[in-house]
């Protein structure tokens, strides 16, 4: 089968890796030239290292720390509010709870789609082709130069402002503004080390996953990456001025942390006082659509079910998407006719899709809206989208249970062979 996918972030490169070694012909169309640099790191929960790892990740190469405690502490007198021992994720799990440079993670991505030495064939990347128009019936998509391509199957991977969603559902959704933002930036581990006000305050951290909770809109995230060379720093607070577009690489000056954050416990400002090259990420939302998929075209990521960054499970998600099309679409390498499917046959495969998938993600979205700590907030509205007797977690250790414990492949496994089954 011959795959287009639109946008070369995690979602789109995941895919790309999914459907490569499920023996797909894939081709990527990336609008930029990927040499953007973007300071920022992302977690590689379970539910997603599992998925990377069975595809050969190089876990040291992609410099990815282990996270061994999780901690949720106010931020005045940085008590602890709730303490995770995480040491046993990874045996608990299966799979490990990574800390990544989102560069680094990306670089990875993108040498698995590529490499010669994979399953199937070579993934295509082609740079600054913008995706201007889709075509679900067709299959097709129009780039920027106005040449159009033709696949089996159209994804589109292109993040939270796809016009895709028109061509699914009929109408556009645009994701709004939620009145807060977040800001982002790194500094450098030994730069805090040098300084004895700084040093004990990292000394001990690495693997430490910190929430400091300031009040109810005030949120400061703290994890190490890159091999604890660098600590990431997420800063959730409300903000007026935040439009409807995310922007990543929007500056701000540090004194607009330091004053949202002035109440921090004092070892806190002193970090943050370093901060230098800090981007604000307006946080957007979007509800969930009805569905992501018709005819030839699919929905994956955030163009699929954007989410706020809360539970650290937007690039997760992404990669469940992707491991599940991996399995989904999988078909004999060593019989070429398996790989040839018709159009009702990648409908069919899409509906096993969403059933693997929607309601996961859904669910996720909308326990994004809140911190773990809070899920009063969204229990109700979480609740349709849990599976018959579950319940909507309550609490840290209850959301590490539900969002990492998740085996995608398998769940895509047991759909398709119920599938095939009933086929035969
Ligand atoms: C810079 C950045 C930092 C992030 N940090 C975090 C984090 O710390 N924690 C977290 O949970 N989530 C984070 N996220 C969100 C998280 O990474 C996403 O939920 C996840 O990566 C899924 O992304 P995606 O590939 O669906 O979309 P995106 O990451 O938005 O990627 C979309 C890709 O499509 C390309 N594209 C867009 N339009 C077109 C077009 N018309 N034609 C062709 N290509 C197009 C873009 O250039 C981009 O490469 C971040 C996202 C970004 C962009």
């Amino acid at each position: 089968m011959k795959v287009i996918i639109a946008g070369g972030g995690i979602a789109g490169l995941a895919t790309a890796i999914g459907l490569r070694r499920a023996g797909h012909q894939v081709k990527v169309f990336e609008r930029s030239a990927f040499l953007r640099e973007v300071g920022a790191a992302i977690h590689v929960c379970p539910n997603a290292s599992r998925v990377l790892l069975d595809w050969g990740l190089k876990a040291e190469e992609a410099r990815l720390v282990s996270v061994r405690r999780s901690v949720v502490a106010a931020a005045n007198t940085l008590k602890p509010i709730v303490e995770t021992d995480c040491s046993s994720i990874s045996r608990r799990f299966g799979a490990p709870w990574y800390l990544a440079h989102r560069v680094d993670l990306h670089s990875a991505l993108r040498c698995l789609a590529t490499t010669k030495d994979g399953l199937g064939l070579p993934v295509e990347i082609f740079l600054r082709s913008e995706v201007v128009q889709y075509d679900a019936d067709e299959g097709s998509i129009t780039l920027a130069d106005s040449s159009v391509h033709y696949a089996d199957l159209v994804i589109a991977a292109d993040g939270v402002h796809t016009t895709a969603v028109d061509h699914v559902i009929g109408h556009s959704v645009p994701p709004v503004s939620t009145g807060s933002a977040a800001f982002r930036f790194l500094i450098s581990t030994k730069e805090l080390l040098k300084d004895p006000e700084t040093a004990p305050m990292v000394t001990d951290n690495d693997g430490v996953f910190k929430v400091l909770v300031a009040d109810d809109s005030r949120r400061l995230v703290w994890y190490p990456c890159a091999n604890s060379t660098l600590q990431n720093f997420v800063g959730i607070h409300p903000d007026q001025q935040v439009g409807d577009y995310e922007d990543w690489n929007l500056s701000v000056d540090v004194n607009d942390v330091l004053s949202q954050y002035r109440d921090n416990h004092p070892s806190i400002l002193a970090i943050l006082k370093k901060a230098n090259n800090v981007k604000r990420w307006p946080l957007l939302y979007r509800d969930p659509i009805p569905t992501w998929h018709r005819g030839r075209l699919v929905l994956v990521g955030d163009a699929a079910h954007p989410m706020l960054p809360h539970q650290g499970q937007g690039g997760a998600q992404a990669i469940e998407d992707a491991g599940a099309l991996g399995v989904i679409f999988s078909g004999s390498l060593s019989d070429p006719s398996s790989l040839h499917l018709t159009i009702d046959d990648i409908n069919k495969r899409l509906v096993l899709f969403e059933n693997v998938r929607y309601n996961r993600a859904s669910a996720m979205q909308i326990f994004s809206n809140a911190g773990q700590d809070e899920s009063w907030k969204i229990r109700e509205r979480a609740q349709q989208y849990m599976s018959a007797g579950a319940e909507v977690p309550t609490s840290p250790p209850e959301f590490i249970e539900h969002n990492f414990g998740y085996d995608v492949q398998e769940k895509a496994r047991e759909q398709l062979r119920e599938f095939l089954e009933t086929r035969s």
